[in-house]
C-alpha cells in the first residue's frame, strides 16, 4: 500500500511521524510511543523471563530511545506528547487512514 500523505509531515521540531509514535501498517496508524516493555528483560531468580511468553516486541532499543524511553521511569516527555499530538492531527485531518 501507498505511503501516506501524512508520512511527509514533520512536526515544529523537525521530527518524523515515526520518531513521534506512529507509523503507518496498510491502511491503519500504528500508535506506540513507549516501545520498551519493563518485563521484557527482567529475570526472576531462577533465570525465567517476565516478558509475555508469546512476545519478541517489547526490547528496548533504537526505537525507544529516539522516543527518549529510560528505563524504570514511566512517565514519558511532555514534549513527546506534543508532537504525537500534532502527528494525529494531521493525520486525521488527511482522513487516509481507516482505522488506528
Ligand atoms: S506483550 Fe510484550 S510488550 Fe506487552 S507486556 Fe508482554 S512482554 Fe511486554
Amino acid at each position: 500500500m501507498r505511503a501516506h500523505a501524512w508520512q511527509n509531515y514533520r512536526t515544529k521540531d523537525g521530527t518524523t511521524p515515526s520518531a513521534a509514535g506512529v507509523e503507518q501498517l496498510g491502511d491503519m496508524l500504528v500508535v506506540n510511543v513507549a516501545p520498551g516493555c519493563e518485563y521484557f528483560t527482567v529475570r526472576d531468580d531462577a533465570g525465567h523471563s517476565f516478558r509475555c511468553s508469546f512476545c519478541g516486541y517489547g526490547r528496548f532499543d533504537k526505537r525507544s530511545q529516539t522516543m527518549g524511553q529510560v528505563r524504570g521511569q514511566v512517565d514519558l516527555d511532555a514534549a513527546l506528547l506534543g508532537r504525537l499530538e500534532e502527528v494525529l492531527r494531521v493525520a486525521a485531518e488527511s482522513g487516509e487512514a481507516r482505522h488506528v
